[in-house]
């Protein structure tokens, strides 16, 4: 459903996905009270919600951040908020009747860095305690940002607390807002990345059917006679590249980021605890790859996307260049690309002493046994063995390199690259277990016949 409605709209999308998302925290480590006072009303979307962390000397950085909370006296949880926030997604919108910021912010004497954040419900109108909207809180905007895309979700600067009137509730304890703040941040990395994927589907489907009707040029057959016909653009190799990249880039994805998705159910559902603990590995692991990768090849899809258009996929007039526009925030919000692959190489690949990723090698070692055992699919699978044993070298190569303060250079240099391979190899994974699969024996979808 997710991956429909972000290919239909992806700034609109944002408004309910982040709401969700903000109302599982409040659902996991809130107190009872906040719980019947917000949960209804934001998974209802009577409210909305929206994530607060960045500020203009706080981005990729959250232990810089500077906005302050000082306990209110005789209060269990309520707390003084002040300071501002930047580039918040729907942090202010006349859709709904009240919006609910979870906001990271310090209190006085916490610990510095990232130790000492703590996370607070902040609602733009304050709740009565039978749930009906009290006062303003002093949460005001103060400016929209103009976006190169996702135009339909209102980004906005807040101000919180100009005139010492806003208030929030602590979520949790005090110093430990990032964890809380982490389990909704996971979940939105690999809703990132379907959008990054939906996006580049979008991009394809339309650009396939586009080369399907757009005629130019002799087919490559006839292509020294001087009397043939124009013929539809699908027909030159050099489309079919660029189509056959966007698919098998968007099937891949595809696998992968549902694969995740089932780790994650299987990581709170599956009735042994070790194996819950498993999945659950293996979905941290994965989370960094479905981010930066879908998003950086759904970026890529797009662009081709344009590109098979021509001139037409350049202008405003055809919806080619706005998936680009929107799908090119992907790579930056909810930590940065390069803050996925620092996290995958510096804390992913060595966690547990490099178990799990060992442990998920493995799952892939079996499935290509099993496919090389597939006469058709026994080449194939060879090729994605010898780019798995590639993979394993270069990962652990650079993650070991990280311990020596200076060798840690080429680790960060290269995090990069490693979490290209690894999502290269992931996906290519995927395509060859679908391939041996029954379905192969399918027909091919006609229009790449
Ligand atoms: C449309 C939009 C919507 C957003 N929505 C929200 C929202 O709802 N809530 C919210 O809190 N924030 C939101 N953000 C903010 C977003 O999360 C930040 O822009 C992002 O985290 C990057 O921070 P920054 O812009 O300050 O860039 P910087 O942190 O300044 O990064 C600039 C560049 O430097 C690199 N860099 C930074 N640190 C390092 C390092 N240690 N090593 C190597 N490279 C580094 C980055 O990867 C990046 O390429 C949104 C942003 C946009 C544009």
């Amino acid at each position: 459903m997710d991956e429909l409605i972000y290919a239909a709209n992806t700034g609109f999308a944002l408004t309910g996905g982040l709401s969700a998302a903000a109302a599982n925290v409040i659902d996991e480590f809130g107190t009872e009270e906040s719980k019947a006072l917000y949960l209804e009303k934001i998974y209802s979307g009577r409210w909305s919600a929206s994530m607060c962390l960045t500020e203009p000397g706080a981005g990729s950085a959250l232990g810089s951040l500077r906005t302050q909370a000082v306990k209110i006296d005789g209060t269990a949880d309520r707390y003084k908020i002040e300071g501002g926030k930047i580039f918040i997604s729907m942090g202010d919108h006349d859709l709904t009747e009240n919006i609910v910021h979870l906001v990271l912010a310090k209190t006085p004497g916490a610990p510095s860095g990232t130790r000492g954040i703590s996370l607070f419900i902040v609602p733009k109108f304050k709740v009565n305690p039978d749930g009906s909207l009290g006062a303003h809180n002093d949460v005001v905007c103060t400016r929209i940002e103009h976006k190169m895309g996702i135009k339909a979700s209102a980004t906005c600067q807040l101000a919180f607390g100009d005139n010492g009137s806003c208030e929030g509730i602590l979520i949790g304890k005090e110093n430990h807002g990032l964890p809380y703040m982490f389990r909704m941040m996971n979940e939105e990395r690999i809703a990132v990345g379907l959008q990054g994927m939906a996006l580049a589907s979008a991009a394809f489907l339309y650009a396939r059917r586009y080369a399907a009707e757009r005629k130019q040029g002799a087919h490559w057959m006839r292509r020294r006679d001087k009397e043939a016909d124009d013929v539809a653009i699908i027909e030159h190799p050099d489309i079919r590249r660029m189509l056959w990249w966007m698919k098998s880039h968007v099937d891949g994805m595809r696998a992968l980021l549902l694969t995740t998705s089932y780790f994650t159910d299987m990581s709170y559902a599956h009735p042994d605890e070790d194996e819950r603990r498993r999945f659950g590995g293996f979905v941290e692991l994965l989370t960094p790859i479905c981010k930066a990768f879908c998003t950086d090849r759904g970026f890529d899809a797009t662009i081709l996307g344009i590109q098979c258009l021509g001139g037409y996929g350049y202008t405003s007039e055809y919806e080619a260049e706005q998936f680009a526009r929107d799908a090119k925030i992907g790579s930056i919000y909810e930590g940065t690309n390069y803050i996925q692959a620092q996290d995958f190489i510096g804390r992913k690949v060595p966690m547990n002493g490099g178990q799990v990723l060992m442990a998920y090698l493995d799952v892939i070692e079996e499935d290509l046994k099993k496919a090389e055992a597939d006469a058709e699919l026994a080449d194939l699978a060879k090729k994605v063995r010898d780019a798995k044993a590639e993979t394993e070298r270069a990962v652990v190569h650079l993650a070991g390199m990280e311990k020596d303060n200076e060798l840690g250079f080429q680790t960060f240099l290269h995090a990069t690259d490693a979490v290209s391979m690894m999502g290269d190899l992931c996906v290519a994974h995927l395509l060859t277990t679908q391939a041996s699969s029954p379905h192969k024996k399918l027909p091919p979808p006609a229009a790449l016949t």
